[in-house]
């Protein structure tokens, strides 16, 4: 708010503020775009949110004003599961949301938030920027009449919460379970019901019962939901979403009607944005797991390896499916299917070493 007062002040002709003479351009500056963004998340959530209020702020101040962004929570301009289409149509000329939601668009998308077993945040940044996922992921949005770009990253979920043990593979049978995406489809095929709801849900149906359990994010937004009062186990890695991207999705024609300096500004902030959420959980989740535990007296458990074997057996097969059902998802498959293969035996030997290393006592 000061800034568009300070730009605004500037406007009608102020030509110093704090003894510091305001430059021509400053001076001149306008809003001559002005941009709906909506989202699929709560208004001002922790992270998801955050992030998408972040990413407008930077638009808005890297341009100077000249493009002004202007965030909607879920619900408030459309649904959370609406956004894909508003975007497309035009109703706003941006998104926040995950690539997952719109497997009923093309199956495919889903391998541009999360795949499980896939990618960790550090190696889906790889695939996407320096390992032809980017490519990929317009050519597949374009019929869509959008730009997709990387604008955000939880890093590694949470398995989820549960409101009874998982022991062995058995126990998944019958279960209840918010989970989106191809995770879903792989807790499906174990045996589970799934189902998928906007985050605004979740509470309510755990608390009666509907759902036996749900996945959400990680400690920082779960700890924000309020989870713990009302299931009494939390459970680890999050197999199903070992690194999400969240997208930032353009309006074709809104986007292509910009001048060339504000398309690099809008994609330059989409990039920032992707490193400043994943910054934002890195340094709040083991706070909030903290509280979690220390404070809420939450159940902290690892899914037994027996389980984490057969939910990776059966994501192999599933992934592989949705390869097959046309030439686009094969190939968006085949590279990063590829990608993970190579990039697994660097990460084996720097990440995943180094880490074992610090752990060493
Ligand atoms: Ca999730």
């Amino acid at each position: 708010m000061k800034r568009r007062d300070f730009i605004n002040k500037a406007g009608v002709g102020a030509i110093a503020a704090g003894g510091v003479l305001v430059a021509p351009s400053v001076v001149h500056a306008k809003a001559q775009f002005k941009w709906k963004m909506v989202t699929s998340w709560p208004k001002n959530f922790p992270g998801l949110g955050v992030g998408a209020n972040q990413l407008a702020q930077m638009i808005n101040e890297m341009s100077g004003g000249r493009i002004k962004v202007k965030v909607y929570g879920a619900n408030e301009l459309v649904p959370a599961f609406e956004v894909f289409d508003a975007v497309s149509k035009g109703t706003a000329q941006m998104g926040h949301s995950g690539a997952y939601y719109w497997k009923g668009k093309n199956e495919a998308t889903q391998f541009f938030s999360s795949v499980p077993f896939g990618l960790t945040a550090q190696e889906m940044n790889a695939w996407l920027y320096y390992g032809g996922g980017m490519g990929l992921w317009r050519e597949l949005y374009e019929p869509f009449n959008l730009i997709p770009a990387a604008a955000g990253n939880s890093g590694v979920q949470m398995a989820g919460w549960f409101n009874r043990e998982i022991k062995t593979v058995d126990d998944l049978k019958g279960l209840k379970m918010r989970i989106p995406g191809l995770g879903g489809e792989v807790l499906r095929r174990a045996g589970g019901t799934t189902v998928n709801m906007p985050g605004g849900e979740l509470f309510t149906s755990l608390q009666s019962g509907a759902l036996d359990a749900t996945e959400w994010v990680g400690p920082y937004n779960d700890l924000a939901f309020g989870f713990y009062k009302v299931a009494k186990y939390y459970y680890y890695p999050g197999w199903h979403e070992p690194g999400s991207t969240m997208e930032a999705m353009i309006n074709k024609p809104a986007f292509n009607a910009l001048p060339a300096d504000l398309q690099s500004i809008v994609l330059a902030a989409c990039k920032a944005a992707n490193m400043d959420m994943l910054s934002d959980y890195m340094a709040k989740n083991n706070q909030a797991l903290d509280t979690l535990v220390n404070k809420h007296g939450v159940k902290l458990m690892p899914l037994p390896d027996d389980v984490l074997r057969k939910l990776k057996q059966l994501s192999e097969e599933v992934v592989l499916e949705v390869a097959n059902k046309d030439p686009l998802a094969k190939k968006i498959y085949t590279s990063f299917n590829q990608f993970r293969a190579q990039v697994s035996n660097w990460s084996t030997l720097s990440e995943q070493a180094f880490l074992k290393a610090r752990a060493l006592v």
